[in-house]
C-alpha cells in the first residue's frame, strides 16, 4: 500500500507499510523538466476521482535517466507485482565495486504483497540483481521463459547459500493472473536473445503495455518475427500506458536485422584466411549462433572463452537456442590441433573489461591463444556508454599487434538489439496508448523517444517522463474504456529512495560511502603506516617510530622526509602522553598532524593509519 497521508486510522499500518524517508545522498527528485516533459503541477492535483488508495501506483526503481539495473513494479490495494531485478556495472567513481542494484527498501517492507516477480528475458540488465534481492523480497514467485529460467538458474548456482528460485515457466501466450487485480499475458517480441517477452498486464485503472527489451526482426537469426497482427490485436483491446525500450530513441529510421548482420559477418569470414577472434557479449546468444554458423560454413572449429560465455553457450545448447553440430566446439588447448585458418575464438569482454578473456588475448598474455599477424578480430558489440575508453583501449592493443580488426563503426556487425526511431514509432502507432512511458534508457533517449509519441498524436501530458523513484499515480474511472479521456495519471509528492545498493566481492550493501572514499584516497594518494611503541609507565617513546607507506612515495628515496616524519610522529604522541595515556587521542592527533604535514611536504593526502603499541 502507498499510503499519502498518515491519518489516525492509517498510522499504525504506516509504520510497516510507509514510503522510506528520503535518501541523503542523490539529489531530491523535483519534477524536472520545466519545459513541461513532466507534470509537476499535477501532483498537487486535489481532484483525484477516487481515493489516493484506490489508484494503480507505478515506481520504477532502476532504469531510468540510465542504462541499467531495470526493475519497477505496480501495486494496487494489498498486490505487488514487479518486472525484472537487474543490476548495472559501476562507473569509474565506485572502486573496487563489481555491481550497482536497486535500492528496494519499499519491497522490502512491503515484501508479503508481491504476487510475482516478471523476468522479460535474461540479460544482466533484467536478471542480474536476482539473487541479491531473492530474500530481501521472500523469495517470491518469479516468471519467464525457457532461456529465461536457464540462465537465472545457472547464476544461483554461484550463490549456494540461497534457498530454490521459485520458478514458473511460461511461453508466448500465457496468461497468469497474480493476486487479486493484476492479469498478465506474455508476448513474444524480438531482441539479440531468444525468448524475450513482452507483457499485457490488465490492472484496475486499465491495460498496460511494457515492451521488454524489443525490436522488429522480420528476419531473425533464431526464433520467429515479431508477430504484429497479435501486437496490434492488443492495440485493439485498448491500452491505457505503454511503457517502452528507449535505448534506440535517438537513433533514426529501423534498426536492422539480424540476416544483414549475418552478411556483414559472412564477407568478413570470407576474407580472413587465418584465425578469427570474435569479442561479444556472452549474453548475445543469437550473435554467437550466427559465429558458430559461419565457422561451420567455411570449416572451422570454435573455441569459447571466458567463463560466463562458456556456461552461456552450454545452457543454450541444452535448451535447443543454439545449435551446433558436432565436433564443432573444440577447446583451448586443442588449438594447435587445427589450422589457423580453422580456428574461430569466441571471446567474452569485448567491453574492455581487465580480466577478461578478450583483454587476455589482445595482451598476448593467453596461454593457449596467441595472435599472429594475419589473424582478425571483430568486435561485435558496441560499447555500453561508460565503458567508451576501455573499449578504445582494447582496440588499440589488437591493432597494436597488427591484427586486421573490423569493428561496428565500421560495418553493421553489431545490430542494437532495441528497436530505433521509426520502430518505436510503429510500436505506438500498433498499441495506440492512452499515455507513454519511455523506459530503459538515458534521459536524452527518454525525451526523443517522448517526441515520437508527441509526433504520433499523444500531448505532453500524455507522456510520463519519470525519475527512478517517482511514484506514478493512475486512474481509470470509465473501466470498459481502457483508453478513456478520464484516465488520468500524476506524480506523488513523495518518491521512493534510490540511492544505489552497492555490490563487491564482500556482499551486499557492505560497501558505504566511507568505503568507497577510502578507496578513492587510496587509490589516489595512497598510505602511510605510523607505528609507534609507548611505555606505559614513562609515557615516552621507544626507539623511532617505524614508517610504512604504499602508492605514496617511494620512501627509500625519501629518508630526509621519513626522518621527519619519525620525530614529527615521537614529538606528537609524547606531548600526549602527558598524565594518562590517551589512545584515540593520541592517534587523531597523529592522523591529522602527520597529515598536514606531509600535504604541505608533497601536496598529496594519503591516508594515515596510526597504529600504537602500549608496553
Ligand atoms: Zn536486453
Ligand atoms: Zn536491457
Amino acid at each position: 500500500m502507498i499510503e499519502i497521508e498518515k491519518t489516525a486510522s492509517t498510522a499504525k499500518k504506516s509504520r510497516k507499510g510507509s514510503w522510506g524517508r528520503r535518501p541523503p545522498g542523490p539529489k531530491r527528485n523535483i519534477r524536472r523538466a520545466p519545459s513541461g516533459f513532466s507534470k509537476a503541477a499535477k501532483s498537487e492535483d486535489s481532484a483525484a476521482p477516487v481515493s489516493q488508495e484506490d489508484t494503480l501506483k507505478l515506481v520504477a526503481l532502476g532504469g531510468l535517466g540510465e542504462i541499467g539495473k531495470n526493475m519497477c513494479f505496480l501495486e494496487y490495494k494489498d498486490d505487488i507485482i514487479v518486472i525484472d531485478a537487474g543490476f548495472k556495472f559501476p562507473d569509474e567513481d565506485f572502486l573496487g565495486v563489481d555491481y550497482i542494484i536497486p535500492n528496494t527498501e519499499y519491497l522490502e517492507k512491503n515484501r508479503d504483497k508481491i504476487r510475482g516477480v516478471l523476468f522479460t528475458h535474461g540479460h544482466m540488465d533484467h536478471i542480474g540483481g536476482w539473487p541479491y534481492l531473492q530474500e530481501k523480497l521472500g523469495n517470491p514467485d518469479v516468471y519467464g521463459a525457457a532461456l529465461t529460467r536457464g540462465l537465472v538458474l545457472k547464476r544461483h548456482e554461484e550463490f549456494p547459500h540461497l534457498p530454490k528460485v521459485k520458478f514458473n515457466l511460461v511461453k508466448s501466450g500465457d496468461v497468469v493472473k497474480l493476486g487479486d487485480y493484476f492479469e498478465v499475458e506474455f508476448f513474444h517480441v524480438n531482441h539479440n536473445i531468444p525468448d524475450d517477452m513482452a507483457l499485457f498486464i490488465k490492472t484496475p485503472a486499465g491495460n498496460i503495455v511494457h515492451t521488454a527489451d524489443f525490436k522488429f526482426d522480420h528476419s531473425p537469426t533464431s526464433g520467429q518475427p515479431i508477430d504484429l497482427d497479435h501486437l496490434r490485436g492488443l492495440g485493439d483491446k485498448g491500452v491505457t500506458l505503454l511503457m517502452s525500450d528507449s535505448t534506440g530513441a535517438e537513433r533514426e529510421g529501423h534498426s536492422i536485422s539480424e540476416k544483414t548482420i549475418m552478411e556483414n559477418l559472412d564477407l568478413i569470414f570470407q576474407e580472413s584466411k587465418q584465425m578469427i577472434v570474435c569479442g561479444t557479449f556472452s549474453s548475445l546468444i543469437d550473435r554467437i549462433q550466427q559465429i558458430i554458423l559461419l565457422s561451420e560454413k567455411y570449416g572451422r572449429k570454435v573455441i569459447f572463452e571466458g567463463f560466463s560465455m562458456k556456461s552461456n553457450v552450454e545452457i543454450s545448447k541444452e535448451l535447443g537456442y543454439i545449435k551446433m553440430q558436432k565436433g564443432t566446439q573444440i577447446t583451448k588447448d586443442q588449438v594447435n590441433n587445427y589450422p589457423r585458418s580453422q580456428i574461430t575464438v569466441v571471446a567474452a569482454g569485448a567491453q574492455g573489461e581487465s580480466n577478461a578473456a578478450l583483454m587476455r588475448i589482445a595482451n598476448l598474455d593467453h596461454r593457449f591463444i596467441r595472435l599472429q599477424k594475419k589473424d582478425t578480430v571483430i568486435f561485435s558489440s558496441s560499447a555500453i556508454p561508460g565503458n567508451e575508453r576501455s573499449v578504445q583501449n582494447l582496440k588499440d592493443m589488437f591493432y597494436r599487434t597488427g591484427v586486421k580488426v573490423y569493428h561496428y563503426q565500421m560495418m553493421d556487425i553489431h545490430a542494437g538489439g532495441h528497436a530505433q526511431k521509426e520502430d518505436l514509432g510503429h510500436m505506438i502507432e500498433l498499441m495506440r496508448p492512452r499515455f507513454l512511458m519511455p523506459i530503459h534508457g538515458q534521459y536524452s533517449m527518454m525525451v526523443s523517444h517522448s517526441e515520437l509519441g508527441q509526433a504520433r498524436g499523444l500531448t505532453e501530458d500524455d507522456v510520463i517522463i519519470a525519475d527512478n523513484g517517482s511514484i506514478i499515480h493512475m486512474t481509470n474511472p470509465e473501466l470498459g474504456n481502457p483508453v478513456s479521456k478520464q484516465a488520468k495519471w500524476w506524480f506523488d509528492k513523495k518518491t521512493l529512495p534510490t540511492n544505489p545498493v552497492l555490490v563487491d566481492g564482500l556482499g551486499i550493501g557492505d560497501v558505504g560511502n566511507v568505503v568507497l572514499r577510502d578507496r578513492q584516497v587510496l587509490a589516489e594518494d595512497g598510505f602511510v603506516v605510523v607505528i609507534v611503541v609507548i611505555d606505559t609507565k614513562t609515557g615516552r617513546v621507544i626507539n623511532s617510530p617505524d614508517v610504512i607507506s604504499r602508492g605514496f612515495i617511494y620512501l627509500k628515496d625519501n629518508k630526509e622526509l621519513v626522518a621527519q616524519v619519525r620525530k614529527k610522529a615521537r614529538f606528537i604522541v609524547e606531548k600526549g602522553t602527558m598524565g594518562q595515556i590517551n589512545t584515540t587521542y593520541i592517534k587523531d592527533n597523529l592522523r591529522d598532524e602527520i597529515g598536514k604535514f606531509l600535504f604541505q611536504k608533497t601536496e598529496k593526502r594519503p591516508m594515515i593509519l596510526p597504529v600504537t603499541i602500549e608496553v
